[in-house]
């Protein structure tokens, strides 16, 4: 196992559900911590936190994936102490509904593509340079169990899933030769705020969608993430799907 003591993590969607557990994790092996997120007042509750149990150094980024002027310019201008990142985890993403393609809402669905595969890429592009020039670094993606097949209404949300399994492979493969790792988790119904967003605020559908299984909690993902992350250097897992018991 090798430590994650004083690297410098980056994690986007820091401001709830897996990214927040991340943030925890890693606080706890003794990362620094960029946390990235648009809801800047979570961040700062969660640094706050972060700082008060574990002694955790963090530096907080109000920043929206999609939006490429500023993930390119927000993450070049990182202060000098923050700059060397040593692992991304790409975890901010969402779904929008749960329709048949034909009826489906096009602002959904560029909302899905641009955070989950736009934003994903905007920041990997911005951050991976530095991981090749100082000969270190670990890209963890957060993907989905719906990268791997498609489900009735799931079509957009898939399709993005299924773009950042392609994405994490592909940049796995421009990587060789160097010791740049990258991985990519796939959870299966994990309870946080995803079905909330995904059905635009609307609670009780958003409990139906756990009614049939017990859900991973956040920390089952996180500690995949950290696992992941504290593989010996020529250890690179490049896979995981976890899944509920339940869940086939
Ligand atoms: P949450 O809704 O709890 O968290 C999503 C995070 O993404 C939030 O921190 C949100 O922050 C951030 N985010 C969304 N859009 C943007 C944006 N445009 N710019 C920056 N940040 C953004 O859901 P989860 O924790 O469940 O989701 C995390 C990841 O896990 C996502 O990629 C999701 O697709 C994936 N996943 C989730 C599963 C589940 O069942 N929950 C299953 C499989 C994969 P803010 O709104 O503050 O910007």
């Amino acid at each position: 196992m090798v430590s994650v003591k004083d690297k410098i993590v980056l994690i986007t969607g820091a401001s709830s559900g897996i990214g927040a557990s991340c943030a925890h994790f890693f606080a706890e092996a003794g990362a620094k911590l960029i946390l990235a997120a648009r809801r800047f007042d979570r961040l700062e509750q969660l640094g706050a936190q972060l700082e008060e149990k574990f002694g955790t150094s963090t530096h907080l980024l109000a920043l929206d994936v999609r939006d490429r002027v500023s993930v390119a310019s927000t993450l070049s201008d990182l202060p000098d102490s923050w700059a060397a990142i040593d692992i991304l985890v790409n975890n901010a993403g969402l779904s929008r509904g749960l329709n048949k393609l034909h009826e489906g809402n096009i602002d959904d669905w560029e909302e899905m593509i641009d955070a989950n595969v736009k934003g994903l890429l905007y920041v990997t592009r911005a951050i991976v340079p530095g991981m090749v020039d100082r000969a270190c670094g670990h890209v963890i993606n957060i993907g989905s169990i719906a990268g791997r097949a498609a489900y009735p209404g799931g079509n957009v949300y898939c399709a993005s899933k299924a773009a950042v399994r392609a994405i994490s492979d592909g940049l796995k493969q421009d990587l060789i030769g160097t010791p740049v790792r990258v991985t990519e988790v796939e959870p299966g119904l994990v309870e946080t705020e995803f079905s909330i967003v995904r059905f635009h605020g609307d609670r009780d559908r958003a409990t139906t969608v756990y009614q049939d299984l017990t859900p991973l909690t956040p920390d089952d993902i996180a500690d995949v993430v950290l696992y992941c992350a504290t593989r010996p250097p020529h250890v690179n897992i490049s896979e995981v799907l976890v899944v509920p018991v339940d869940q086939a």
